[in-house]
């Protein structure tokens, strides 16, 4: 620029640009008016001079080939070329005095040329790297200045160091967009709040199970999935689909509650949510049929065709856990085209579990408390009608016998009257002792207390004995009664309560027996026995033989038969309190099989007790 400003016919030349393409070509050309002396002329130039060597902004002047003419020092310390005769000389050739620099130098060309193509002002950042391992940020403006002709004649080159300023923009938009972080996690934290509020308000107005699990599977639909499913425990400890709610209300008729079984041996999804307790992120659920099943927790094939259908692209499962107990399960799922399942999704839903768990809980505790008072209620009015009659008809016996002791004529009774109403009384009386005995027990077995006194028993002879004392029942029911005891079964167990068991299943095979013939049968081996009781009579539904051992159970019409419905619970606890087991075989119409396994030596017996 020194140069420029020495060189008067140049300075003309300048002051000859018509057009200004900017204002910095304008002020380029003002300082030489037309009328100015030579004299006036050097000292403007000079003092222009100096005001731009005192820039702190670097500035450069160059000719029309890229030649430095002027550069002030802020302009020379940008590119390290303080002291260095730069006039002159292009970039390639000032890019050999300083080698840090070399490539920052080299690009300026290119954007010079695009300044040059341009015609006008072109404005240009530029990052260049400092030795000290900083990069300086330049907002760079080039104003290109042409002869008359159009032919260049030189280029001027402002630039800013704006490094401090983008540093401050940078952390403004990092600040920025950390606030807008912050306040985003704090609406979702929000609306998740509200969710989890909205859940325990909806799950709590209801105490009804099959309730619960719809209402629980529509709150997570569509906030927290596409498609919601609820698995829950049922009766018989399976799990199977409770409830299904779908975005698209056509797609939730497609799976009827109870219509998928969780297959609990599965390697993955549901099933191992269920089996271990463990919740389940699955971001992108791979393309197999294997995959895509896991999340119904089934293999069923027929199934492939529903997840198709539902739509299946991610899921989170997690276990529906109250008080130690797995209720079930959920799977939220997202369907293609939906933002993937994350880990936010797998905590909300863990949050939610543990609401819903308690829900469930409540729920299934109401209908258990429900289904308890039924039976306690049907147990009493059973009991007080079974403990009527004996008493009904002891009490007619007595009311005889004292009216013809009180009118002095009870010597003139016939004999075989007196005997008829005494035996009566006396049968009735014991009927009365064995069901308050049975009632007895079962209060110690529900406190606990069942103690076993153990002695060297033969089970044969006990199965005789007890078939013996039957004999009359047997006659009554017009049956007979098949005893293959022969060959002693002995073990060391409670004589009065094996003889209790011997007889209940005995009784029970004559009571429900429909007068056909019942056998029984005593056998053992070294170390366990048997005891065989087989009739074919009324049999037992399938439904009910899983709890016929239950307390309170019956599988009969008590206008039909009488019984309290404790008789096989008492047995039960007995057998087992020896250790052994028993088991049921039955068939409506043709007969039942109860047979009992006990363990001959004591040390088994403890060994099952402890
Ligand atoms: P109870 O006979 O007093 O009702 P139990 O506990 O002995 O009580 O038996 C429970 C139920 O099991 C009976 O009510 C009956 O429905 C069924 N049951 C027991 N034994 C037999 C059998 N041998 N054949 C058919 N049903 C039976």
């Amino acid at each position: 620029m020194a140069a420029m400003m020495r060189s008067a016919p140049r300075d003309r030349e300048a002051r000859h640009e018509h057009a200004p393409a900017s204002g910095a070509r304008a002020e380029l050309t003002r300082f030489t008016p037309e009328d100015a002396s030579p004299e006036q002329v050097i000292s403007s130039a000079e003092r222009l001079r100096t005001l731009i060597e005192a820039s702190p902004d670097p500035i450069f002047m160059k000719d029309g080939e890229g030649r430095w003419l002027e550069v002030n020092r802020a302009g020379l310390e940008v590119f390290g070329l303080e002291g260095v005769d730069y006039q002159g000389k292009s970039e390639a050739e000032l890019s050999a005095f300083t080698p840090f620099y070399r490539e920052a130098l080299l690009v300026c060309p290119d954007t010079d040329s695009v300044a040059w193509d341009a015609g006008k002002l072109s404005r240009v950042e530029e990052n260049v790297p400092r030795p000290d391992g900083s990069i300086r940020t330049y907002d760079v403006y080039k104003v290109p200045l042409f002869y008359p002709d159009g032919r260049r004649r030189g280029l001027v080159v402002l630039g800013r160091d704006i490094t401090d300023r983008r540093r401050a923009e940078e952390e403004r938009d990092r600040l920025l967009e950390k606030e807008q972080a912050a306040r985003a996690a704090a609406e979702r934290a929000e609306r998740r709040s509200a969710f989890l509020a909205e859940t325990t308000r909806i799950l709590s107005g209801t105490l009804d199970y099959e309730d619960t699990a719809t209402r629980l599977a529509h709150l997570c639909v569509p906030f927290a999935a596409d498609w919601c499913a609820v698995w829950t425990v049922d009766g018989q400890g399976g799990v199977h689909l409770g409830a299904l709610a779908h975005v698209d209300p056509a797609r939730e008729a497609l799976a009827k509650p109870g219509s998928i079984r969780v297959e609990p041996d599965l390697p993955g999804g549901v099933s191992h949510v269920v089996r271990f307790g463990q919740p389940l992120l699955c971001p992108a659920v791979p393309d197999t049929t294997d995959a895509r099943l896991a999340a119904l927790g089934t293999r069923d094939p027929a199934c492939e065709a529903l997840v198709r259908a539902l739509g299946l692209s991610s899921y989170v499962a997690v276990p529906l856990i109250a008080r130690g107990r797995t209720l079930g399960a959920i799977t939220l799922a997202r369907m293609p085209g939906s933002s993937p399942a994350c880990a936010a999704d797998l905590t909300l839903a863990e949050d939610l579990g543990h609401h819903a768990a308690l829900a469930l809980a409540n729920a299934r505790l109401y209908e258990e408390s429900q289904e308890a008072i039924r039976a306690r209620d049907e147990f009493l009015s059973i009991a007080s009608h079974e403990l009527r009659t004996p008493c009904t008809s002891l009490r007619l016996g007595i009311e005889a016998l004292l009216r013809h002791a009180r009118a002095g004529k009870l010597d003139r009774m016939p004999a075989p009257l007196i005997e008829r109403l005494l035996e009566t009384s006396d049968r009735q009386s014991k009927h009365l002792l064995h069901l308050i005995d049975r009632l007895l027990d079962v209060s110690r077995l529900e406190a606990g207390h069942l103690d076993l006194e153990l002695e060297e028993v033969d089970l044969a002879a006990l199965t005789r004995e007890a078939a013996g004392e039957l004999r009359e029942e047997v006659a009554r029911t017009g049956g007979s009664l098949v005893v293959e005891a022969e060959r002693p079964v002995r073990g060391m167990w409670d004589r009065a309560r094996l003889r209790q068991v011997v007889t209940n299943l005995l009784g029970n095979a004559l009571k429900y027996g429909a007068g056909k013939p019942v056998r029984v049968r005593a056998t053992g081996d070294d170390t366990q026995a048997w005891l065989c009781v087989e009739d074919r009579g009324i049999g037992i539904p399938e439904d009910r033989q899983a709890h016929i051992f239950d307390r309170f159970e019956r599988a009969v019409s008590s206008r039909h038969y009488g019984g309290l419905g404790l008789g096989l619970y008492i047995v039960r606890q007995i057998v087992e309190a020896h250790g052994g087991a028993i088991s049921l075989a039955s068939l409506p119409g043709e007969g039942s099989t109860f047979t009992v396994t006990l363990p001959k030596a004591r040390a088994a017996v403890a060994a099952r007790a402890s």
